[in-house]
């Protein structure tokens, strides 16, 4: 649309949001898949949807959060820096990454070091547990325990624009959950220990937070309305 008239450029845009809204009502997920073929690709522009910038269709490739990004928010994607790096699958990197983070976090609270040569011998045996539970040979899928709903990361649309704060959080990315807020004396009292993880969502994740297992589903019950879409069984 580049030098159009910006009237049109607005019908255009509204043609878009209508289209759009169909599908919200019609509860067709939103995806950041486009209709090129081969021969389109090479032609075809589209927005990088980590920047926005006119991105030509063939050289956008899929970040960690599953969008189709240009080549530069690609580099700096750092989940894939480390795939690059020490290889493995994106959902396994989206797990480790997540019950690391937390693992790590837990422990200095309780005023452990997270880095002594026992503690990351426990992460070990704590991402071991988190694998055992991804879908068997899914690399952009996994299955969320708390609602049984498979999330494909693939089909997922991110937040499109710049965002200022670099924090991108979508509701369907993997997390790693304790099920239970108690930490197991046998596991150094901390509760992302084997045996008391789940993979879930980050909605679900945000949702319940802390609390017992069926705290989603009592809030579900409410029918308010962000965890009902969610989809939690009642
Ligand atoms: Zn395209
Ligand atoms: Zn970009």
């Amino acid at each position: 649309m580049n030098g159009e008239d910006v009237r049109r450029l607005c019908i255009e845009a509204a043609k878009i949001a209508d289209q759009v809204n169909a599908d919200i009502r019609e509860d067709i997920a939103p995806s950041s898949n486009c209709d090129c073929d081969d021969a389109a690709a090479t032609s075809e522009y589209h927005a990088c949807e980590g920047c926005a910038m006119i991105t030509l269709c063939k050289n956008r490739s899929t970040d960690s959060l599953a969008r189709f990004v240009c080549t530069t928010c690609k580099a700096r994607d750092v989940p894939n820096q480390h795939i690059n790096r020490r290889g493995g699958t994106l959902t396994e990197e989206l797990a480790r990454s997540s019950v690391s983070r937390s693992f790590s976090s837990e422990c200095r609270t309780h005023g452990l070091e997270p880095k002594s040569s026992e503690l990351q011998e426990a992460l070990t045996l704590v991402i071991e547990d988190v694998f055992a539970q991804l879908l068997p040979g899914a690399t952009t899928r996994y299955r969320d325990s708390y609602t049984g709903f498979i999330h494909y990361i693939s089909q997922e649309l991110g937040l499109i624009g710049n965002n200022p704060s670099r924090t991108r959080f979508i509701p369907q990315r993997l997390s790693v959950d304790a099920t239970l807020p108690i930490g197991d004396p046998a596991h150094h009292s901390l509760k992302h220990a084997p045996g008391n993880l789940v993979i879930t969502s980050c909605a679900v994740n945000f949702a319940k937070y802390t609390n017992l297992p069926d705290a989603p589903h009592c809030v579900a019950a409410s029918r308010y309305p962000f965890i009902y879409l969610l989809g939690i069984p009642c």
